[in-house]
């Protein structure tokens, strides 16, 4: 069962002279309960606006124009700001990139873990403290009630991020929203805070949605992928099968140009050429340009998704003929 269903997503800014510009285009997946999904694609793709329209944290003058974005059986799009707010913190709870940002540099962690409990079950000052102290440490914080009196700078980045997790879920969400969560660790650490991940999922049963332009992010810690090209999602389905056997040119050039997710014995091929500019969007299939199976069909014709397996979607003429 989906806890968020993302349809026909649209989202659109004002160009100066009044025209809009589509940012989103149709983007569409489920985040079944108790699973992670994974949006992957390059920068510019719309992965973080995706994010953020779910968050409905949409900047000035960007907007949802048509499409639903449905959690736990309640319609998003067209809430007011204070049932979005209410959300935010019980329902949904987020993890970005930088853990400073989410963090209030003047007050000790514990108390900002203990405030999002108290909020939410009116817990006292004191239960709401070992209640931090407790979520410190089932995520791994050594020194627990130690740390919980730190404040942000005192923490390494590591442990910053796993306090950030420890204040999602103080508010017991359903779907964690983490957007490149672990982007600005170290490579050391960056493992560890997916593993920690994987492990809250399969305890609690809380869904992720975890947007990365990492696919060795997603191939450790998402059972589904959906991959965003210029604004559109090209290709969805379960990460292993999307990974090994990709139905999408862009997703086969993805895995091509990472390492770690391609085969050890063939050589890493960067993608050629640079992602389109959304103002100049070429005609037909987007990923034109730039795709070795392109023909006078793609440069017409825009593809539309269509189910090209059990589970698997793209939206490519001649998926069929992609190679693993
Ligand atoms: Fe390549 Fe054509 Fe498929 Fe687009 S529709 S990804 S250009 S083969």
């Amino acid at each position: 069962t989906p806890v968020l269903t993302v349809r026909d997503l649209v989202v659109e800014a004002r160009r100066p002279d009044g025209a809009p510009l589509r940012i989103l285009d149709g983007v569409g997946f489920d985040v079944a309960a108790g699973q992670t999904l994974g949006v992957v694609g390059e920068s510019g793709s719309g992965k973080t606006m995706t994010a953020t329209a779910v968050l409905g944290l949409l900047p000035p003058g960007v907007s949802v124009t048509s499409g639903g974005i449905r959690f736990a059986d309640r319609e998003l799009v067209g809430l007011r700001e204070s049932q979005r707010r209410e959300l935010r913190g019980k329902g949904i709870a987020m993890v970005f990139q930088d853990p400073l940002a989410a963090l209030n540099p003047v007050q000790p962690v514990g108390q900002q873990i203990g405030e999002i409990a108290r909020r939410r079950d009116g817990l006292s000052r004191a239960a709401a403290g070992r209640l931090a102290v407790d979520l410190l440490e089932r995520v791994g914080v050594p020194d627990p009630a130690g740390r919980a009196r730190a404040y942000p700078h005192q923490l390494s980045g590591g442990l910053r991020q796993r306090a950030v997790i420890a204040m999602a879920l103080a508010g017991q969400p359903r779907l964690i929203l983490a957007d490149e969560p672990t982007t600005a660790l170290d490579v050391s650490v960056q493992g560890r805070i997916l593993a920690l991940l994987t492990k809250i999922q399969a305890e609690d049963g809380v869904s992720v949605l975890l947007i990365s332009h990492d696919l060795r992010v997603m191939s450790h810690a998402a059972q589904q992928v959906a991959v965003m090209y210029a604004g559109k999602v090209v290709e969805r389905g379960a990460t292993r099968e999307v990974l090994h056997r990709p139905r999408h040119p862009y997703t086969a050039a993805l895995v091509r140009s990472v390492p770690a997710v391609h085969s050890r014995s063939a050589p890493v091929a960067p993608i050629p050429g640079n992602p389109p500019r959304l103002a100049a969007l070429p005609t037909g299939c987007r990923f034109h340009p730039r795709c070795p199976l392109a023909v006078e069909r793609c440069r017409v014709e825009e593809p539309v998704a269509r189910e090209v397996g059990p589970g698997r979607v793209a939206a490519c003429h001649r998926a069929e003929e992609v190679l693993p």
